[in-house]
């Protein structure tokens, strides 16, 4: 590399306002590792994701945009959790050394990185093809984590926002089509600017029952509620909040079908008893309550008459065993 790893990483990732250090974090970027204080009573929350060029993200995407992209989607994690986020470490798989993709790139994370309010705290750079590994520390109040166990019998299932727009965006990422300004800008907006949903995270602490981010679709993610919680869910598929830009760029049928189905809005989806609704409304959030929970198992979605409807397709999977 005509610019040394060292002098890369300075110049694009120690100097980046996003690593500065401030409360939580007593070192940042330089040493062996960062060290991180934790506040009397919290737990850290940690987690890792990994985008891969072609895989993840399309061949040639904006670096910008990715830089805003790999930060949000691992931090959305923190929220789904009630987390309030810290810090991130950054492993970085590259190519090459292209100082205006590497300036883009960490703009773009900068600018994540402020508007969630966190650190990066340090990371790793090699050679390869290119792939971005991020983790994310977060704090919580000891116990007062939410996980996927603890929905109950009775108690509503909800959404915090519309889904189905990083999967109605696809076309227009990957250049197959395109629309008109508002409705190009939002879906795009969308795809590459996730914003994780932490203020609702911290709002669901001691209110809801069960809570995740919606990473692989909306039916596969509240499988994963009702297994780990030993419930049925059902959706009414009429209450699901579809997303007025991806119907009308694909039409309606489709942007049920991206709802459902679709990965990628990092949206959370949770489980409230039904008394808790008002106290969050009280709070400034309004989710969608699209279904509820009952004694049984898996996910069932119901048309306006309370008939079982049979989805397409469930969700993205890597690996799956096919049929
Ligand atoms: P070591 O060899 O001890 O693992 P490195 O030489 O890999 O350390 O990294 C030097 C310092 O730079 C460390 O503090 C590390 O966390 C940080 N660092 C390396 N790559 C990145 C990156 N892409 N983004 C942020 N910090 C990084
Ligand atoms: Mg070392």
């Amino acid at each position: 590399m005509a610019l040394g790893e060292f002098e890369l990483i300075r110049r694009y990732f120690a100097a980046a306002a996003c690593a500065r250090t401030v409360n939580g974090v007593a070192l940042g970027i330089g040493d062996d590792c960062a060290l991180l204080g934790l506040p009397e009573g919290e737990q850290l929350a940690v987690s890792t994701d990994t985008l891969v060029e072609g895989v993840h993200f399309p061949q040639g995407a904006p670096a910008h945009r990715l830089g805003q992209r790999a930060l949000a989607v691992a931090a959305s994690d923190l929220a789904a959790m009630g987390a309030t986020p810290i810090g991130f470490t950054l492993a970085l798989t590259l190519p090459a050394v292209a100082p205006a993709w590497l300036q883009a790139f960490a703009e773009g994370l900068d600018s994540m990185a402020l508007a969630c309010g966190m650190q990066l705290v340090g990371g790793d750079t090699t050679r390869g093809p290119l792939s971005l590994t991020l983790t994310v520390f977060g704090s919580v109040p000891v116990g007062q984590a939410m996980t996927r166990q603890g929905a109950r019998p009775g108690d509503l299932l909800c959404v915090g926002g519309t889904l189905g727009e990083a999967a109605g965006a696809l076309p227009l990422v990957l250049g197959e089509c395109t629309a008109a300004a508002p409705v190009s800008d939002l879906l795009l907006e969308r795809y590459w600017a996730p914003q994780p949903q932490f203020a609702l995270g911290l709002a669901l602490r001691g209110l809801a029952t069960a809570a995740l981010d919606i990473s692989d679709g909306l039916l596969a993610d509240c499988g994963h509620i009702a297994a780990a919680s030993g419930v049925a869910l059902e959706i009414e598929q009429s209450s699901v909040p579809l997303s007025d830009a991806v119907c009308a760029l694909a039409g309606s049928p489709a942007a049920l079908q991206a709802a459902l189905s679709g990965g990628d809005d990092y949206r959370l989806a949770f489980t409230l008893p039904a008394q808790h609704l008002e106290a969050l409304r009280l709070q400034g959030h309004t989710p969608f309550v699209i279904g509820k929970a009952l004694a049984g198992s898996g996910v069932r979605l119901l048309d306006e008459r309370g008939r079982q409807i049979t989805p397409r397709q469930l969700g993205y999977q890597h690996f799956r065993e096919q049929p």
